[in-house]
C-alpha cells in the first residue's frame, strides 16, 4: 500500500532524511520510530504530500506522491503533530467543515456521525474546540483525518502531551483502525509500537536502522542468551566453576554486595539453554541455588543499543 524507495530531503543542505525506504502492507499498523529529529515528520510530510522530497520516490496506493498527488491526498488522512483546528468552532461544525473539503457530498451528515461514534465524541459533539481538553482536541484531530473513510492514515505523534487514559483510549482507537486501514504512527515513545503496531521501522539521523516486528526486533538484537541465577555460596568460587561450564561466554556478578547470596548474570550462544547445566554445577558444590532465570533483552535496551552514539 505504501511504497518509499531511497528516500531523501536536504534542508539548507542538511540532510534530514538519508536514503530511507520501507514498504507497509495493506492493513498493517508500522510504527515510525526514533529519538526526537530523526526526519520522522520530515518524511510523513513527504508521504502526505505536503512538501517534495529531494531525491528518491514514494508511492500510495500505486500513485506517486509528486506526480500524482491529488489521487494520494484522496486516500490519505492525516493527522499533524499539531492538528490545524479552528478553535471558535463547534466540533460538529468543524467535523462538517473539513468533511465538505474532502469532497463529501449528500451523505455527510451520516459520515461525521460515523467519525464522532468512532472517536468517542457523542457527549461533546456540540463544544467549541477551544475549550475542549487537550485529549479530546486529538479525538477531533484524529476525527478529521478519518473523515472519508481514507485508505492510509499517517498519523505523527498521536498520544503526545496526552495523560494516561486518554493515551489508553487513543492507543485501542488506532488498534482497532488495523485492517480496514492502512497505518504509519510516529513516535519517540518505545512502549508505544509494542502496544499498538505489526511491525516497526527505527530511523535515527535520517537512516533506517532496523525494520522487524516488535518482538523480533528484540530476538535479531539479541544475539546471546543471558540467565540470571541467585546463589547463597562464595562468589568468586562460584564464577570460576560457572566459567568452566561448556558454552558460558561471560560471568558477571552484581556489583557491589559483600555477603549474602549474590546474583550473576550468564551469557551463553544464542538457542543455548544452559539453565539443566547451572543448576547441576550449582548443586554438585553444595551451594543453595535461590533463582534461576533467563532474561530478555528488551526493545528498550535494543533501541538504547540503535540510536545511542558511542561517544555519547
Ligand atoms: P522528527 O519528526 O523525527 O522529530 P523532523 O523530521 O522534524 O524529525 O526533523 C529532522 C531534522 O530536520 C531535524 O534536524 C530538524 O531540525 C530538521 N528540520 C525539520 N524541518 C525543517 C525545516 N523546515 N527547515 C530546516 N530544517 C528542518
Amino acid at each position: 500500500m505504501i511504497e518509499v524507495e531511497h528516500l531523501s530531503k536536504v534542508y539548507n543542505g542538511r540532510k534530514a532524511v538519508d536514503d530511507i525506504s520501507f514498504k507497509v502492507e495493506k492493513g498493517e499498523i508500522l510504527g515510525f520510530l526514533g529519538p526526537n529529529g530523526a526526519g520522522k515528520t520530515t518524511t510523513m510530510r513527504i508521504l502526505t504530500c505536503f512538501m517534495p522530497a529531494t531525491e528518491g520516490t514514494a508511492r500510495v496506493a500505486g500513485y506517486d506522491v509528486f506526480e500524482e498527488s491529488l489521487e494520494v491526498r484522496k486516500r490519505i488522512g492525516y493527522l499533524p503533530e499539531n492538528p490545524p483546528l479552528y478553535p471558535e468552532m463547534s466540533v460538529e461544525s468543524y467535523l462538517d467543515f473539513v468533511a465538505k473539503i474532502k469532497g463529501a457530498k449528500s451523505n455527510r451528515k451520516a459520515q461525521v456521525g460515523e467519525v464522532v461514534e468512532k472517536c468517542g465524541l457523542g457527549d461533546a459533539r456540540s463544544r467549541i474546540i477551544g475549550r475542549l481538553s487537550k485529549g479530546y482536541k486529538q479525538r477531533v484531530g484524529l476525527a478529521q483525518a478519518l473523515l472519508n473513510n481514507p485508505e492510509v492514515l499517517i498519523l505523527d505523534e498521536p498520544t503526545i502531551g496526552l495523560d494516561p487514559n486518554q493515551i489508553h483510549e487513543v492507543r485501542s482507537l488506532i488498534k482497532g483502525l488495523a485492517y480496514s486501514h492502512t497505518v504509519i504512527l510516529s513516535t519517540h515513545i518505545l512502549p508505544e509500537v509494542s502496544m499498538t503496531c505489526s511491525r516497526v521501522v527505527i530511523i535515527n539521523k535520517g537512516k533506517v536502522v532496523a525494520m522487524n516486528t516488535p518482538e523480533g526486533l528484540a530476538d535479531q538484537m539479541k544475539g546471546t542468551e543471558r540467565i540470571s541465577l541467585t546463589v547463597d555460596g562464595p562468589p568468586d568460587e562460584i564464577c570460576e566453576k560457572i566459567k568452566s561450564i561448556d558454552g558460558v561466554l561471560s560471568v558477571q556478578k552484581e556489583e557491589g554486595k559483600s555477603g549474602g547470596p549474590h546474583t550473576f548474570i550468564v551469557e551463553s550462544k544464542l538457542n543455548s539453554d544452559l539453565r539443566p547445566a547451572l543448576a547441576t554445577v550449582v548443586a554438585s558444590a553444595g551451594w543453595k541455588l535461590l533463582d534461576l532465570r533467563g532474561v530478555s533483552m528488551s526493545l528498550e535496551d535494543v533501541f538504547i543499543n540503535l540510536t545511542t552514539n558511542e561517544q555519547e
